[in-house]
């Protein structure tokens, strides 16, 4: 849309929302500042307009605690609508941060991201979601005038699976000279336990999410979403992005899903199915751990692989789901803890789809955070509640060093103070990345749809970007984007 159509369209949401405005039948304003004037009464004007559509109505947005609070609730269109408008400030700025990362990482401008989104990715998104998609389109345009069209939403939504899945195997597949040295992300410590592992024997869940600062600072979007079909959902988030995609959510049917990467995977197909499209879809139609898994293969493109966190709070019942692309596996209790710092078990994944990942190296640091929550978890067998989980997620306690030192090993990861960084995800040193944010939840309060949320290291320590970037000019390309992560309260 050009802008002179752009302002056609303005003037019409104006007439359509009831506002009288001076130029109305005066035809076009006679200098450059009464244009300026112009271009500031319809950008107003149109917010009061689109304030007024009703797909806004059931919607709702607070502030708190350093979190977003949006209730999306109708149709999936109406849904994207209220998710664009309600964030759009948010989205436009995630936006400007996460794809100047993704360019950054691969040597790749835009158009190539948006061309993958529209040729491989978009085809195979459900109806619904490319309904929800350009609703989230449309809604960010009325509130602010965005010229971020589908394509542009459909990679932001896949900035997890195209960046470090796609382009590595598109690299191998076009033998691109000098290619950069692309790794699927490590992101996240978590656990999930039930039975005799937890204070009340039925299940905890937590999770901290471990990414750039960059993009983590803005990952403080808490969705509430009623959907036309399928369940209920509260999960944390990323503004303009469907899927929860550091994965903590809950669904009113029961479900408990969360995850960690897996370190060193390799592989993609591009014949699958977005990542970002059956984790949402999963999160919004699964009742139970075999409709979730079912949900996941469906289509699986490899896409930021995961070990999936699962517990079915109807029956008390905990999974771990290892996707990998050419092998899988699911594991299930009843009583026992299951956790994940980004290593793959499986023998088979490991060997098909993790070639590289050494699972025997106690000083990387999934293996370190491994060793952590296995002396940790069976310290406090019996006494897990949500108080503790909260706990744990800011823990300290390097294994490989054996002491107490902030820094890539820990269970709350700090990698801007570490001269090692995690060459399994080239993370170079001192990379301004880690653990952002945590979560908790357990089986009664799940039942209720509520999560303990944290923003900021769940240890409570501050990341501050302007003594970061002085001494350490090798990120200085991230300047326009880094922000400060101050710690917030429980
Ligand atoms: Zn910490």
């Amino acid at each position: 849309m050009n802008d002179s159509m752009r302002r056609a369209a303005a003037i019409l949401l104006v007439i359509l929302g009831g506002a009288s405005l001076w130029w109305a039948g005066n035809g076009a304003p006679a200098s450059a500042s009464a244009n300026d004037a112009m271009v500031a009464t319809i950008a107003a004007a149109r917010e009061r307009a689109a304030a007024n559509d009703a797909r806004l109505k059931p919607a709702s947005r607070f502030d708190e605690g350093g979190w977003i609070y949006v209730h999306l609730e109708g149709d999936p269109g109406a849904m994207g609508y209220q998710h664009g408008y309600l964030l759009a400030p948010e989205i436009e700025d995630g936006f400007a941060a996460v794809s100047a990362g993704m360019m950054h990482a691969t040597e790749r401008n835009w158009e190539f991201f948006r061309k993958a989104a529209h040729e491989m990715l978009w085809p195979k998104i459900d109806a619904e979601y490319q309904q929800e998609l350009q609703g989230i389109v449309e809604g960010l345009r009325a509130r602010t005038g965005s010229k971020l069209d589908v394509d542009d939403i459909v990679a932001f939504n896949a900035f997890e699976e195209l960046p470090d899945y796609y382009v590595p195997w598109l690299n191998k597949q076009q033998k691109t000279a000098k290619a950069p040295n692309l790794k699927s992300p490590g992101n996240c410590s978590a656990f999930v336990a039930t039975g005799s592992w937890t204070k009340d024997g039925q299940i905890v869940m937590a999770h901290n999410n471990w990414t750039s600062y960059r993009n983590g600072e803005r990952w403080r979007i808490v969705f509430d979403i009623a959907p036309k079909s399928g369940y209920r959902i509260l999960m944390d988030g990323f503004p303009g992005v469907i899927a929860s995609d550091d994965d903590f959510g809950i669904n009113s049917d029961g479900l408990m899903v969360t995850e960690t990467t897996i370190t060193q995977f390799e592989g993609w197909d591009p014949n699958g199915k977005g990542e970002f499209v059956r984790a949402r879809k999963a999160l919004q139609y699964a009742g139970s751990i075999d409709e979730y898994t079912k949900i996941m293969l469906d289509g699986n493109n490899g896409g930021y692989a995961n070990d999936w966190l699962l517990g079915d709070r109807k029956t008390g019942e905990i999974a771990q789901l290892e996707l990998g692309l050419k092998a899988h596996k699911l594991w299930r209790t009843k009583d026992g803890v299951l956790a994940g710092s980004n290593w793959a078990r499986d023998p088979k994944v490991l060997k098909e789809d993790a070639p590289q990942f050494d699972p025997n190296n106690k000083e990387s640091s999934p293996n370190a955070r491994r060793a952590r929550w296995d002396e940790l978890l069976k310290e406090n067998k019996g006494k897990i509640d949500v108080a503790l989980a909260e706990k744990m997620l800011g823990d300290h306690s390097d294994t490989a060093q054996e002491k107490e030192e902030a820094n890539e090993r820990t269970l709350c990861g700090h990698v801007d103070g570490s001269a090692r960084g995690v060459k399994e995800w080239d993370w170079q040193p001192y990379y301004p990345g880690g653990a952002v944010q945590g979560k908790a939840t357990d089986a009664t309060m799940a039942k209720e749809m509520r999560i303990m949320a944290r923003m900021g290291h769940p240890c409570g320590g501050d990341f501050l970007a302007k003594p970061f970037l002085a001494a350490h000019p090798e990120y200085a390309w991230q300047e326009p984007y880094l922000r400060d992560m101050k710690a917030r309260a429980g």
